[in-house]
């Protein structure tokens, strides 16, 4: 299990990524920074769809992808997007804590029943939609997921800055996936 690393100040935020839009995200949202001006996209962010988030970012700072688990396998283009037209030079991947998108599985029954009851699919159209996407869409768990999905994006985007990080709904704050030997890893 990786580590997490708090940013309760300046100090906190790894060397490797001082300088970056990555440093500025956990200033603006753990440090209460003031705002700069911004007149363009600095960073995209993936950040999973659950509505008990919410970033302190000032206007114009980031691209914002949201998708179940900041699972971004299936939103290529538009990370292609954000990084080729809209000139971001980071990507800060937000995975977070009771994500629903782990173990997807142990909510079958409650998927199947709620489209059925909510939105009057037939049982079976519910089934089908569940078994065909649930294995897509399961992250397992959200630490190792975040991290591979952020080495995964560094093969694929090599000159961008990619961060792992976490979000606890707890106290929403943000964290960095601790990455031994990465060079973004806090000394000492
Ligand atoms: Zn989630």
């Amino acid at each position: 299990m990786h580590r997490l690393q708090a940013i309760d100040s300046a100090n906190d935020i790894p060397a490797g990524y001082h300088g970056t839009p990555i440093e500025k995200l956990l200033e603006y949202h753990n440090l209460e920074t003031p705002f700069q001006i911004y007149s363009s996209a600095q960073l995209l962010i993936g950040m999973c769809m659950d509505n008990r988030k919410h970033l302190h970012i000032p206007d114009n700072f980031a691209y914002i992808i949201r998708t179940g688990g900041a699972n971004l396998r299936y939103s290529e283009f538009k990370v292609s997007y954000a990084v080729a037209v809209g000139g971001v030079k980071a990507i800060a991947l937000i995975g977070h804590n009771e994500c629903g998108m782990v173990n997807l599985m142990a909510r079958k029954e409650q998927f199947i029943r709620g489209l059925v009851d909510q939105a009057s699919w037939s049982r079976e159209q519910a089934e089908d939609h569940f078994m065909h996407f649930a294995p897509m869409f399961e992250i397992g768990n959200e630490v190792d997921f975040t991290l591979s999905e952020a080495k995964r994006l560094r093969l694929r985007y090599p000159r961008i800055v990619v961060a792992p990080l976490i979000y606890k709904i707890n106290n929403n704050r943000l964290y960095l996936i601790d990455e031994p030997g990465s060079g973004t890893t806090v000394a000492g």
